[in-house]
């Protein structure tokens, strides 16, 4: 076999930071993500837990040093509703992550936002905190169909939260939408998808609804309030999206996911092209390497662990190279260009080498406290 160096090449040696933000207003009808709704006193124990959290990784003796060979290149602020934060406390963990990493090569920062969490002076003030990037979860421009998603806020709202990122000097923005919801038609998503395109965003994600497992929408397909997804309308708006998209000069890169030249989304990549990134907060996940783990989700355990000194990952599991590898060639098929079969032998090999650097990635033994 042929002998690479077991530490990542230069150009390799960046590092991906998410920062999970698990409050909402209110809870969508279909969301089965790990969030709970906005509480003051539980937003300010969240951010002193998540500092202590961002502490805990540059100080940690196993992990410091590794952490210090890696540039950060991308902070992503995901939830939950990071935007409902207050801007110092954001500026707090913005400054947290700058002390414990090394942020010299940090190409793109982005807080996604919800419409009607902001106003123009906060969005200033967040684009001088060095936000870059903006993920504004629209979903849809109709309000009955807002309304049946169970969304807090309506078209007018996300029209005008898009026009003041603008004036706040965010040049690159991505809008979410949903296709496929029950009671959507082919030409209300198509509606949608048309004001988007008007807005002129940089990058447009849209995912079609799935019905997760525990969420208010399952609820209410089981008890006949709602039908069930038609997967038949579905694939039509999916096509609908991808030639609509195509003919206003987006291009797909991924399964959901389109953009202009130049405006792909640099942090989401790492998800799909087997790179590193460390997953902070509650419910965060992250991937060093030689290990994919997730914290705990429930704040109480979240911040219990921190505050004892603990890294607080829930879960860890150890990759073997052929795991990993295996994971990189199912993310990697997500992406338009698929995969460079020789590239990624390459970039597994090292991993494979029997003479690989402890200090060339992190195990579960370095992040579980158990
Ligand atoms: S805003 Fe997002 S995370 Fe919050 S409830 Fe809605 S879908 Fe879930």
């Amino acid at each position: 076999m042929k002998d690479v160096s077991p530490v990542f090449p230069k150009e390799e040696a960046s590092l991906g930071i998410y920062i999970h933000v698990p409050f909402c207003r209110t809870r969508c009808y279909y969301c089965a993500f790990s969030t709970s709704l906005y509480d003051v006193a539980a937003v300010e124990r969240y951010v002193a837990a998540v500092r202590k959290e961002i502490g805990l990784w540059s100080r940690n003796p196993d992990l410091g040093a590794l952490l210090g060979d890696f540039g950060v290149d991308t902070l992503y602020f995901g939830g939950g509703t990071p935007s409902l934060l207050e801007t110092r406390q954001i500026q707090a963990l913005v400054e947290a992550c700058q002390q414990a990493f090394t942020f010299t090569r940090c190409t793109e920062m982005t807080l996604e936002i919800n419409p009607a969490t902001t106003d123009a002076s906060k969005l200033r003030r967040l684009c001088d905190a060095g936000f870059n990037r903006a993920s504004l979860g629209i979903q849809s421009f109709d309000d009955a169909e807002l309304a049946a998603m169970g969304r807090p806020h309506t078209s007018e709202d996300a029209l005008g939260t898009f026009e003041e990122l603008r004036q706040a000097g965010f040049d690159d923005i991505s809008v979410d939408l949903i296709g496929g919801f029950p009671g959507q038609t082919r030409e209300s998503a198509a509606r949608s998808l048309s004001a988007a395109i008007d807005l002129g965003p940089e990058h447009v994600s849209v995912y079609l609804i799935e019905v997760k497992e525990g969420s208010r929408l399952e609820a209410m397909i089981r008890s006949g309030c709602l039908p069930a997804p038609d997967e038949d309308l579905a694939a039509d708006i999916y096509l609908d999206v991808c030639s609509t998209l195509s003919e206003a000069g987006y291009v797909q890169y991924e399964i959901s996911n389109f953009a202009r030249a130049g405006r792909r989304a640099k942090h989401n990549l790492k998800y799909w092209l087997d790179q590193l990134y460390l997953g902070i907060g509650p419910a965060a996940h992250g991937m060093t390497g030689h290990a994919r783990y997730a914290n705990a989700a429930d704040l109480g355990t979240y911040e219990r662990n921190v505050n004892a000194g603990k890294l607080p990952a829930g879960t860890c599991m150890d990759f073997s190279p052929d795991i990993r590898f295996r994971e990189a060639l199912i993310m990697g098929l997500r992406l338009v260009e698929g995969l460079d079969l020789a590239q990624l032998g390459a970039h597994s090999f090292w991993r494979l080498s029997a003479t690989l650097s402890p200090r060339a990635s992190l195990s579960c033994r370095a992040i579980t406290w158990h």
